[in-house]
Formats: structure tokens, C-alpha cells, sequence
């Protein structure tokens, strides 16, 4: 396990020498120590990757050369993937299956943004149709410059996949935080980038935290863009630091998604899905579908065998055979969960099952799988993000009410819909105000197709060719080609 900054291609330890703990949350132990970087410390990662994009050559590298590299970061991390799987196990506490899921997404991306980064020496530029026909014009596409990405802890590595390889595909260069309750695969990715021969200062990796080290990235004016993955109170403070210098700026944020179940859906389909919606990643996902809305005809049917079905997952350390549902990340989330399901009881929802500590655990931030009903449509439970294994179900009876229902949210991150009737599906996918929408499922998720959220659930698209526009400027070449003279002050 690393325990070092990654700053202009060297370890070194923090400029104070601090460290923060690693816990696991399975068993609460203590299991190593990571260097706590200070503004000092961001300052040097900044002024290694501006030197990399300004003088040393990176953006301008044909795509095919940045794409070698970015392959072999892939290459590095498949190699490695059982190894870094239970890594992200023990320091996110996700079931190893999931984990392992993970880190083969994470080199699959760095794979498909190498193909992005080809196509850009195939379109370098685009020529303008003016009407003004004494001038030419084409529009070219540039890197932005350093990236300050910062990053939460649900999805370790990939969510460091998802920023760094578009960045770097597009010619960016990087200095990245992850999260600091989970920091052990970016330390690995930043060995695996050296491993590949990545140019000192291209990517840089600063652990810490969020108030030190995220911080000074927000605040450092050699930053030109932020790319955010987190809350929305600090997405909130990074969209500010980003106003006051004029930082580009992409957040993904929170979300409150619906998944509308209609009642010519087959119930063991539909509480399959709606359990991959909900319990998944032990529901620590912005796009987790935490309420859902069944159709009167089968709502009795389905809550039934939904609590069935919940009650038989198996809870334990992610590293056993079988475990479906781990502990949550931290002590800190594990509480805040706790007391958003009291708040809903308090507020009038019923628990179906779960909603405790599962017996025969005392260590561990263990939370059985939550089922509430009535959860009353102005209570937190059913308005705000609890970011656990909590869902809340409730009834409606017309395809209208539905509809007003799921997007009646602050929020538009992702939304749902099952029903055989596939004009009606779409029907209701249209009407769905959110960045992504499931018909039939709840939550695959594809590095070809865009990631992002609508209202208060961010600003921007990751992934597919939507995630290197987020690293790109455009730029306007336009040339005066006639042969007669301008003329306005010359006659
Ligand atoms: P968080 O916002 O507390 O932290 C996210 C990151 O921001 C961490 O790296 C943290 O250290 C950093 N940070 C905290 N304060 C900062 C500051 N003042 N300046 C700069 N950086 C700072 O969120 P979290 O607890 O890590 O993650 C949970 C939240 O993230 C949930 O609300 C969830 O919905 C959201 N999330 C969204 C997506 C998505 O794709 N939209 C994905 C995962 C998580």
C-alpha cells in the first residue's frame, strides 16, 4: 500500500510530514497511514502540471501518442485488478464482485478515451460554411489546461478513471484528489501511470483533505478547469471558487431518482431491478433509484415479495463469498444514515424491514437493507439523498400522477421506468426530467453514453465523447482570403 504523493512523477511525503488514517470499515481497524497534503503541497502538484501542458509538450503530442499511454495505464490496471479490487474492498467496504466490477470499468475507460484521443488527430478541425465569402474559417479543438478533479468515495478508482483518462485524452494535465476516506487506488493509479512511462507532472496525485488539499485546488489560480464528483454543498463552493477566477467548471452531484413501476411489469423483474436500484454499492450512488413508485394493481404484491427478497441478501466483510451487501464507507456515513432513517420514522414512514444494525455484527458500519413505506411526500426521507441502503415505495395510480411524482425533485440525475408497454415506456422516458434514463433496468452504466445530471444534480456530461468535450476548448481560426483591400480607413 502507497502512502506517498504523486507529484511531478515523485513520492514524497506531505510538507508537514501529517498523515490521516485508513479505516476499514468492515472491522473499524485502523490499517494504514496517507500523507495529509497541505496548500504548499497542492501549489507544487499545480506548478508541475502547468509546466507539463506549458512547455513540456503534452498537449502537443498527436492523440495516438497520449492514446499509447493511456493503454497502457489500462493494460497496468488489468494486470493488477485482483489486487487493486481488494484493495477498493478494504477501503470502501463494496462486496469484492462489485469491486472487481469496478476496476475492470476503470481500465475500460482509460481504453476508450485512448480511442477518443486518436479520433482527435482524424477531426483536428472543422471548416466553417461563412457567408462572408472574403473570409475562411475553421473551428479546432484544444485542451483546456491543468484539471483540478476532486473526487468522493463511492467509487474509488473509477470515479478517478472517469476525470483523468478524458483529461488526459483531450491533452490536459492533471492534479487530482481523491476522496480522503478512500485514497488507496489512486495512489496505485499514480503508480500504474509511472509504471507506463506517463511524463513527470502530466498527472499528479494529492491525498488529503477536502478543506486543505481539495481546497487549495479550487483556490489555485494555475488551475483552468474543475471537474467535481461529490455533495452538493461543497459542488456549490467549487461553482463558486470557479465564478470568482472564471474556471471552467463540470459538477456531478447528488440526486433523488425515481423508478416508476407500472403494473403490467413482472414482479420478480421489477424487485430485481429495483434491489440493484437501491442496495447496490449498499446504495452509496448518486443515481441510486431510492424512490420508487408502483402502480396500485401489484404495489401489495411486489412490496411483499420486495421485502422477501431483501431480507435473504447476505451482509459481511465485501472480501467473503456471497456477501451482496458490505458495511457502509465510514463511521461518519453510517451515523448520517442511521438518523435519516429515525428522521423518517419520526416523520411518519413505516419501516418494511431492515432499518437497524444486523444482529451478530459489532464492529463494522453494518446497516441492514431499509424497505419504508409512507414516507410522507414533504419528508427528507422522500426528498433528499440518504446515501445508503434506504428505499422509499410508495403507490400512485394514474401514468400522469407518476410522472409528476418522480419529477417532482430538486434533482434530475437519473430516473427509471418498467412496463411491458414499450410506447408507454418511452412515453414516460421523454417526460422524465433527468440526465439519464433507465427503461426496464436501473443503473448499468455505459463509458460510451453521457453521465450527468439535470437541476441541483450537477452541471455538465461525463463519459463517451460528451466527457472529452468537458476537457476541450473551442477555438475559431478564421482567415481573410480576399484579394481586395479591407478598406475602412485605407480607401
Ligand atoms: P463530498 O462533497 O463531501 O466530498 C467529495 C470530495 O470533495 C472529496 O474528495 C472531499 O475531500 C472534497 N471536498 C470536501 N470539501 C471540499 C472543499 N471545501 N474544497 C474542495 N474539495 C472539497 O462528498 P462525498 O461525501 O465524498 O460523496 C457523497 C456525495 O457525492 C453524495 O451526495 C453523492 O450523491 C455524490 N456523488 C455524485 C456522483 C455523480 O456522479 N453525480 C457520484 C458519486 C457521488
Amino acid at each position: 500500500m502507497r502512502s506517498e504523493l504523486y507529484i511531478d512523477g515523485k513520492w514524497r511525503p506531505s510538507s508537514d510530514g501529517r498523515t490521516f488514517d485508513v479505516v476499514n470499515p468492515a472491522s473499524e481497524e485502523v490499517i494504514h497511514r496517507i500523507a495529509a497534503a497541505t496548500a504548499e503541497d497542492v501549489d507544487a502538484a499545480v506548478k508541475a502540471a502547468r509546466r507539463a501542458f506549458d512547455k513540456d509538450g503534452w498537449p502537443k503530442l498527436p492523440g495516438r501518442e497520449r492514446a499509447r499511454y493511456l493503454r497502457a495505464i489500462a493494460d497496468g490496471i488489468r494486470s493488477r485488478q485482483a489486487e487493486i479490487a481488494r484493495l477498493e474492498v478494504i477501503d470502501n467496504g463494496k462486496p469484492l464482485p462489485e469491486a472487481d466490477w469496478d476496476i475492470a470499468d476503470a481500465a475500460g475507460c482509460f481504453d476508450f478515451y485512448a480511442g477518443l484521443a486518436e479520433q482527435l488527430d482524424n477531426n483536428p478541425e472543422e471548416p466553417i460554411a461563412l457567408a462572408d465569402a472574403r473570409f475562411t474559417s475553421k473551428a479546432v479543438k484544444e485542451p483546456i489546461g491543468v484539471a483540478g478533479a476532486i473526487i468522493p468515495w463511492n467509487y474509488p478508482l473509477l470515479m478517478a478513471a472517469w476525470k483523468v483518462a478524458p483529461a488526459l485524452a483531450a491533452g490536459c494535465t492533471v492534479v487530482l484528489k481523491p476522496a480522503e476516506v478512500t485514497s488507496l487506488t489512486a495512489l496505485e493509479l499514480a503508480a500504474i501511470a509511472d509504471e507506463a512511462g506517463l511524463p513527470p507532472g502530466v498527472l499528479n496525485i494529492v491525498t488529503g483533505a477536502g478543506s486543505v488539499a481539495g481546497q487549495a485546488i479550487i483556490d489555485h489560480k494555475g488551475v483552468d478547469k474543475l471537474a467535481f464528483t461529490g455533495s452538493g454543498p461543497v459542488g456549490a463552493k467549487i461553482m463558486a471558487a470557479a465564478a470568482r477566477d472564471i474556471k471552467r467548471v463540470s459538477l456531478e452531484l447528488g440526486g433523488k431518482s425515481p423508478f416508476v413501476v407500472f403494473d403490467d411489469a413482472d414482479i420478480d423483474e421489477a424487485v430485481e431491478w429495483i434491489m440493484f436500484g437501491i442496495f447496490w454499492n449498499q446504495g452509496q450512488v448518486c443515481s441510486a433509484t431510492s424512490r420508487v413508485l408502483v402502480q396500485e394493481g401489484i404495489y401489495e404484491r411486489l412490496l411483499a415479495r420486495l421485502v422477501e427478497e431483501t431480507k435473504k441478501i447476505k451482509i459481511g466483510d465485501g472480501l467473503e463469498e456471497g456477501v451482496l451487501l458490505g458495511p457502509l464507507v465510514s463511521k461518519r456515513q453510517y451515523e448520517q444514515v442511521l438518523a435519516a432513517i429515525e428522521a423518517a420514522k419520526d416523520a411518519g414512514a413505516t419501516v418494511a424491514c431492515g432499518g437497524k444494525r444486523p444482529g451478530g455484527f459489532d464492529k463494522g458500519y453494518y446497516l441492514e437493507p431499509t424497505v419504508l413505506t409512507n414516507a410522507p411526500l414533504d419528508s427528507d426521507a422522500w426528498r433528499e439523498e440518504i446515501f445508503g441502503p434506504v428505499l422509499c415505495i410508495r403507490p400512485f395510480a394514474t401514468e400522469e400522477e407518476a410522472i409528476e411524482l418522480a419529477n417532482d425533485s430538486r434533482f434530475g440525475l437519473a430516473a427509471a421506468v418498467m412496463s411491458k408497454d414499450d410506447l408507454r415506456a418511452e412515453r414516460v422516458a421523454a417526460a422524465f426530467r433527468a440526465g439519464i434514463v433507465w427503461i426496464n433496468c436501473s443503473q448499468p452504466t455505459f463509458t460510451e453514453a453521457p453521465w450527468g445530471g439535470y437541476k441541483e444534480s450537477g452541471i455538465g456530461r461525463e463519459l463517451g465523447r460528451w466527457g472529452l468535450e468537458n476537457y476541450l476548448e473551442t477555438k475559431q481560426i478564421s482567415k481573410y482570403v480576399s484579394e481586395d483591400p479591407w478598406g475602412w480607413y485605407i480607401k
